[in-house]
């Protein structure tokens, strides 16, 4: 694979500088921009592969950068938040960020982060996420006949399992917020399905994981949603 790019947007130096030395380091090309408007300027013109996105902005708020760039791109954004406020990272996972760093981050979180977007990114390239048989690790959906399998076992599940499940594997690499959630596997209505999609998760997650306490498939993320990880390597039984 050539050299990714990354857009670094970070209005503050010593991160800004903390993230490009990273990148340097570990081959990654990059292009920086040290506000919100700058931001969506360099997006339009280099078309970088992946947005490291600072929520704080001195002109627009990042998740307006968000919107506008999603506006013609699908480029994957990993926000980075300095509040300690959930909301900013859910408001931004919301408008279509697709993961979060949360200041102070390590090198190795950063790093951490870029891998796991760029298994996204491989698996948006190459439509594997839209064909009409899922396959993840031992997880296997047949969306045509509306089936999962577990290695060479069929999965019982409830309707709203499935959903649940389909809707986790089509967005697999990407942070759901409960909101995002709820609202595609209960529709729009206003009541707070956060409390019944707690105990719909955890009968899915006995149904698809070897280990309560070590999950493979899904991870929670507390206080923001669900996401399904790309297996590599899925554990022997
Ligand atoms: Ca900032």
């Amino acid at each position: 694979m050539s050299k990714l790019q990354i857009l670094v947007v970070e209005d503050d130096t010593p991160v800004r500088n903390l993230i490009t030395t990273t990148l340097k380091t570990h081959n990654y090309r990059f292009v920086v921009a040290t506000n919100g408007t700058e931001a969506v300027m360099e997006a339009a013109s280099h078309n970088p592969d992946i947005i490291l996105l600072d929520l704080g902005l001195p002109d627009i708020d990042g998740v307006e950068v968000i919107r506008r760039v999603r506006s013609w791109s699908h480029v994957p954004i990993i926000v980075i938040s300095a509040r300690s406020e959930d909301t900013d990272k859910i408001d931004a996972l919301d408008a279509g960020a697709d993961d979060y760093l949360t200041k102070p981050f390590s090198v190795e979180e950063l790093l951490a982060r870029l891998r796991v977007t760029q298994r996204r990114l491989i698996l948006m390239q190459s439509g594997n996420h839209l064909q009409a048989m899922f396959v993840n690790g031992h997880l296997r959906i047949d969306y045509a006949s509306g089936c999962a399998y577990l290695g060479e076992e069929e999965m019982h599940l409830t309707p709203i399992e499935y959903r649940l499940l389909c809707l986790l594997a089509q967005n697999i690499g990407k942070v759901l917020t409960h909101k995002f959630i709820t609202q595609s596997v209960w529709g729009n209505s206003w009541g707070n399905e956060v409390g019944s999609l707690r105990v719909y998760m955890a009968t899915l997650r006995k149904k698809l994981e070897k280990s309560a306490g070590s999950p493979q498939y899904i991870q929670t993320h507390v206080g923001i949603g669900y996401r399904m990880l790309k297996i590599d390597n899925p554990l022997k039984d």
